[in-house]
């Protein structure tokens, strides 16, 4: 199976409250094609080649391993954004919030300061375990917490080219920038309680 990158669901500058055109361009237009394309390429002729992406994650490493997650994570990442979405979770996500970090507030901030204190290049992740329990996870480099038996329902990618050519060093800002256009309906419909 090969794997393609499917087009965004919204305009190029649809979500420049938060993230540029520029930035839309370069890094979905050519680092996620890039991880895509790398990943057709490494698994070409080999057992993981009819595999679902989500396995490939699961069962290998080195740089099949980093473009596979790579090539996932931009696609969850990049498709939580809309110009007019959800802007607060409700039902039972919110509950479940509330009774992990107190209040939605308090998570929106200790979700932001796990982002703005990941040394290096990663994601910051809220991910739930088997009972719904929620739980903030940075991981770096191509890190997923798939590999954890968790599962994903947002993420924010701190790789510098996320950020570098609308924010320069300012990480944080970027980081408190995102709620602005995170479509909380997508976040809500990956939680499966
Ligand atoms: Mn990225």
């Amino acid at each position: 199976m090969k794997f393609t990158q499917p087009p965004l669901p919204y305009a190029p500058d649809a979500i420049s409250r938060a993230i540029s055109p520029v930035t839309l361009d370069f890094h979905y237009g050519k680092h996620e094609k890039a991880y895509i394309d790398n990943l057709n390429k490494l698994i070409e002729g080999t057992k993981y080649e009819d595999m679902p992406l989500e396995r490939i994650i699961v069962e290998s490493d080195g740089p099949l391993f980093n473009n596979a997650s790579q090539a996932w994570n931009h696609i969850f990442y990049f498709f939580q954004f809309s110009p007019n979405g959800l802007k607060m979770p409700g039902g039972a996500l919110m509950e479940r919030i509330e009774k992990d970090f107190g209040s939605y507030e308090d998570f929106q901030k200790k979700f932001e300061e796990a982002g703005a204190s990941l040394f290096g290049s990663g994601w910051v992740w809220l991910a739930n375990d088997k009972d719904g329990k929620l739980e903030i996870i940075k991981m770096s480099n191509a890190g997923n917490p798939l590999t954890n038996n968790m599962n994903p329902i947002l993420v924010f990618d701190v790789w510098e080219h996320a950020y570098y050519l609308d924010y320069q060093n300012r990480r944080a800002e970027y980081l408190h920038k995102l709620w602005d256009i995170i479509d909380w309906s997508v976040i809500e419909s990956r939680y499966p309680f």
